[in-house]
């Protein structure tokens, strides 16, 4: 199964699907997934220091036997460790617990204040600098946020990844992302797996391509050149969410989706800006 590439602005690619492993604790479950997914062809992993799983998810890529360097591994600063020092200090666990001599994307996960978020990207900065972070990037940045970093950073980070489905389709930031050439990664893609799987408009299309409504609702993201990573434990599932690149929506069934965006959010957080 052939996964396009996305470029990043520093000239470095991501897969535009990959496995998202949040909620996925069991380190059974770890190993069973990433076995099944890199099987399957794919080739990226996203993992944050706060899913408590880096460990077994660093353990079942080194057991799957995949050269690193055709890898591609995401992780998160999470929020209680922003900050100069700390970012480093949790950097550098993060990798210990991946057993890596590098990641491939390291991201600030959330927003906070204009402080803790500066002073984290002085050290994500040297991190990239230091090539045991092959890219920079944030996630569940707005526009707001957005414009308050890039004043400080001397590094523009390379990716944003934000909550993207048909229910919330996220058009500023997604705009503004594209303006300033950041990469638009989809959390949450399938909306969980939920009532938009249930949806009239996506089961219909599906039934005309013989496709699932999950797969057609990934199909959406990467034909709207979003990166995305469903996740998912059920061996099935994996290789159902990577059986998308034999099929095209076709320009009328794009727009009957994008008629779907209602704002509506996995769970609520906060939007202000930042203090
Ligand atoms: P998702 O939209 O990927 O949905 C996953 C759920 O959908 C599964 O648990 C399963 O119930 C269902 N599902 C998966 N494949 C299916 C299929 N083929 N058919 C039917 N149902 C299917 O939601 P998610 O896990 O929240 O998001 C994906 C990834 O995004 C996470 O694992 C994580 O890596 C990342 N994420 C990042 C943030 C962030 O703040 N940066 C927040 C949430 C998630």
């Amino acid at each position: 199964m052939q996964i396009p590439d996305v470029k990043l602005m520093n000239g470095t690619t991501i897969p535009q699907l990959g496995l998202g492993v949040y909620q996925i604790d069991d380190e059974k479950d770890v190993k069973l997934a990433i076995a099944t997914a890199l099987e399957s062809g794919y080739r990226s992993i996203d993992t944050a220091a706060a899913y408590g799983n880096e460990a077994g998810v660093g353990a079942a890529i080194a057991e799957a036997g995949v050269a690193r360097k055709e890898l591609f591994v995401t992780t998160k600063l999470w929020n209680k460790n922003q900050g100069y020092e700390s970012a480093h200090r949790a950097f550098d666990e993060s990798l210990e617990k991946l057993g890596m001599e590098y990641v491939d994307l390291y991201l600030i996960h959330w927003p906070t204040d204009k402080q803790h978020i500066c002073d984290s990207w002085k050290a994500f900065q040297e991190i990239y600098a230091s090539g045991r972070a092959r890219s920079i990037g944030v996630s569940n940045f707005q526009p707001m946020h957005l414009d308050v970093l890039l004043e400080y950073a001397d590094t523009t980070p390379m990716i944003n990844q934000i909550e993207i489905h048909p229910y919330n389709q996220q058009q500023a930031a997604r705009k503004y992302c594209q303006a300033k050439d950041i990469v638009v990664e989809s959390w949450s893609p399938l909306f969980q797996g939920g009532e938009l799987l249930d949806d009239n408009i996506i089961t219909t299309i599906a039934h005309t391509h013989r496709k699932s409504a999950a797969q057609v609702v990934l199909r959406w993201h990467i034909q709207h050149g979003l990166v995305v990573i469903p996740k998912s434990v059920t061996p099935e599932r994996i290789r159902e969410n990577i059986d998308i690149f034999d099929f095209e929506l076709r320009d009328e069934e794009m727009s009957m989706i994008d008629t779907l965006d209602r704002d509506q959010h996995v769970f609520e957080y906060d939007q202000r800006p930042l203090s």
